[in-house]
């Protein structure tokens, strides 16, 4: 069954009396070259491959003809009499219904995955939690290679971009701290069912062996640069002294140290001097 085909799977949803839910940001991909370029991104056939959110299959199908083994984790139980259907004639498949944000995504990987020599996650993302999900995958640590996901282009231009530069924000640097992101190809509105708001992209984070900043304190970093990027408009010293109830004397002391301006915004500076002020203010 091609289910990137719009009238097959139109077809489909009408005959199981399936509507989409927008709340679950449900919008299914109907371009049929997009599927299999994010599994040739993914995957290979030693690779196991976590999906989050499967729909109907289109992108798992791919998924199971490249890789060892998929598990895809889906919401909405809705899709429990669709997903039999439309993925049965693959061995390679278990559909875990539940929250992937809830769900012990490191035991599923030791217990399903065991004899893949790596593991990978590949995901068209619901939107409403593109960051959450990205951060909760990341700050978990698990043990996995990559992350490969279709995300709004905005979200991708900012996950993707370089610290230090006016793409950049939180979410930026705590990507970098974790791993090498880039964007590989874009993905137009029209090749959904139904068509978002926006564009989309395909990026790819490759995690880090090792962190590219040394960090006493890790959770202290994150919290200090959530409180840079909090104002975006006002410069650092402004930012960090309103958040982090830090003198303002201090920050440009500390910024002078660095040989930076005092009116240096947060976005202007890089991982290695974010990490440097920080341990210089907190200390
Ligand atoms: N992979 C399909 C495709 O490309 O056509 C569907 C992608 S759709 C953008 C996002 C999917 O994620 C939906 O099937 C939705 O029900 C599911 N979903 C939403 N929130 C989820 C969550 N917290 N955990 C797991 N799946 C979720």
């Amino acid at each position: 069954m091609n289910l990137a085909d719009i009238n097959t799977l139109e077809r489909l949803l009408k005959s199981e009396g399936f509507s989409f839910k927008k709340s679950l940001g449900q919008n299914f991909l109907i371009d049929d070259t997009v599927c299999p370029a994010m599994a040739d991104a993914a995957c290979d056939p030693n690779t196991g491959v976590l999906e989050i959110g499967p729909g109907v299959g289109v992108l798992t199908q791919e998924l199971a003809k490249r890789a060892k083994r998929v598990v895809a984790i889906e919401l909405d139980e809705r899709l429990k009499k669709i997903l039999p259907k439309t993925l049965g004639e693959f061995n390679n498949i278990k559909v875990i219904f539940g929250d992937a944000m809830k769900l012990d995504l490191e035991g599923i990987i030791k217990d399903e995955f065991a004899d893949c020599e790596r593991v990978c996650v590949c995901a068209n993302l619901p939107y409403y939690i593109t960051s959450p999900i990205i951060m909760h995958l990341l700050e978990s640590r698990l043990p996995i290679d990559s992350v490969t996901v279709m995300v709004q282009k905005e979200a991708g231009e900012r996950l993707c971009a370089e610290v230090g530069t006016r793409d950049s924000g939180a979410v930026t640097v705590a990507v970098s701290y974790f791993a090498k992101a880039e964007i590989l190809f874009g993905v137009d509105r029209t090749s959904f069912m139904p068509p978002p708001n926006v564009d989309s992209a395909v990026i790819r984070l490759k995690i880090r062996d090792e962190a590219p900043i040394k960090l006493n304190d890790e959770k202290g970093f994150f919290k200090f640069v959530k409180a840079c990027f909090a104002q975006r408009r006002k410069t650092l010293v402004n930012t960090v002294s309103n958040s982090l109830s830090v003198s303002k004397d201090k920050i440009r002391a500390a910024l002078t140290e660095l040989g930076l301006p005092e009116t240096v915004r947060s976005e202007q500076l890089t991982l290695n001097q974010l990490a440097d002020l920080f341990n210089i203010l907190f200390d």
